[in-house]
């Protein structure tokens, strides 16, 4: 019997040993990146589609690199280039992608679950690149991947995840990984934009910035998801500023060595200042960078390499 398809759809049935197995893959794959030749033969052979149907940069661009760094075929195709705009279903696109016989498909997909659909009907492995409001599992590992590397460790850590919790599929992936780890995380954000059950993820939620904020080690940033949204959930940016963001003042009640993380695309003066987005505490782009070796992780993972997760 042939192995089963390896995929990556969600964090949440993943435990510490798994996760770890998948930061220390990363970890291995890290230095190829700095070389000269970035390029190791790992997925020579192999061809990995991206079918990215909703806006991204940083996941799509690294997902590519990743790749073609692991010596894959790539084939992208784009929200607006492919015939989901003439009212393909997500199955038939896939169904017709799957005649080519890709060996990985990585999807962004604005519907919860759909990386799920997928890998019930499709003969490659799915990775999801983020569904809907869902999980983005790579994100979560890369945030991992990050503290990791700047605290040398998650375990007893406490991280606050402050902004648009309920659309959020950053959020989600990360309060299950690193609550998974061993960090303390709290979750905090406007009540309209606290699901009600999201402690059930492993978390604590708070409405008051202050309470998140005080001695966290890790202080991560969301944008407010406008375009998940069905009505307004908060007066005004300016408001919303004021009692969420992240500026000088705010990440004071933080540690002094508090990290200041955001996925990014950020919205400068909404939901963190310029001085924090750019000041000597962030390491938002040594998340961007991080992103690369976890996605080569994850692809060498997904085609069957290195242990089993
Ligand atoms: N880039 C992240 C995502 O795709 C976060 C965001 O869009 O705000 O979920």
């Amino acid at each position: 019997m042939s192995n089963p398809r390896r995929h990556l759809l969600e964090l949440a049935p993943l435990d510490a040993t798994e996760l770890l197995h998948l930061l220390d893959l990363a970890e291995s794959f890290q230095d190829i990146s700095q070389r000269r030749i970035k390029k190791v033969p790992a997925l020579r052979g192999m061809t990995v589609v991206l079918l990215f149907l909703e806006a991204s940069t940083r996941t799509r661009t690294s997902f590519e690199l990743a790749a073609k760094r692991l010596s894959a075929d790539t084939l992208s195709i784009t929200g607006g280039t492919s015939s989901v705009v003439k009212g393909e279903t997500l199955l038939d696109t896939a169904r017709n992608l799957e005649a080519m016989s890709p060996d990985i498909i990585v999807l962004r997909h604005r519907h919860s679950g759909s990386p799920h659909l997928l890998s019930r009907h499709i003969d490659a492995s799915i990775v999801n690149a983020g569904d809907g409001g869902h999980e983005h599992p790579t994100q979560g590992l890369l945030d991992a991947l990050t503290i990791r590397q700047h605290k040398r460790r998650i375990e007893g850590l406490k991280v606050a995840i402050i902004g648009d919790i309920a659309h959020s599929r950053v959020a989600r992936s990360n309060i299950v990984c690193l609550n998974r780890l061993g960090a303390e995380v709290v979750v905090c954000g406007p009540p309209t934009m606290l699901p009600p059950d999201i402690e059930s993820l492993g978390c604590r939620a708070t409405s008051d910035r202050a309470d998140a904020v005080q001695d966290a080690d890790v202080v991560m940033m969301l944008r407010i998801q406008k375009e998940r949204m069905t009505e307004e959930l908060f007066p005004t940016d300016r408001e919303y500023a004021m009692r969420f963001g992240l500026d000088r003042a705010a990440l004071r009640m933080a540690k002094p060595d508090a990290l200041v993380m955001h996925p990014g695309p950020i919205n400068r003066g909404v939901e963190i200042s310029p001085e924090v987005a750019d000041g000597p505490q962030s390491i938002i782009l040594d998340q961007v960078a991080n992103g690369i070796a976890v996605r080569m992780a994850v692809l060498f993972h997904c085609a069957g390499g290195g242990a089993q997760a």
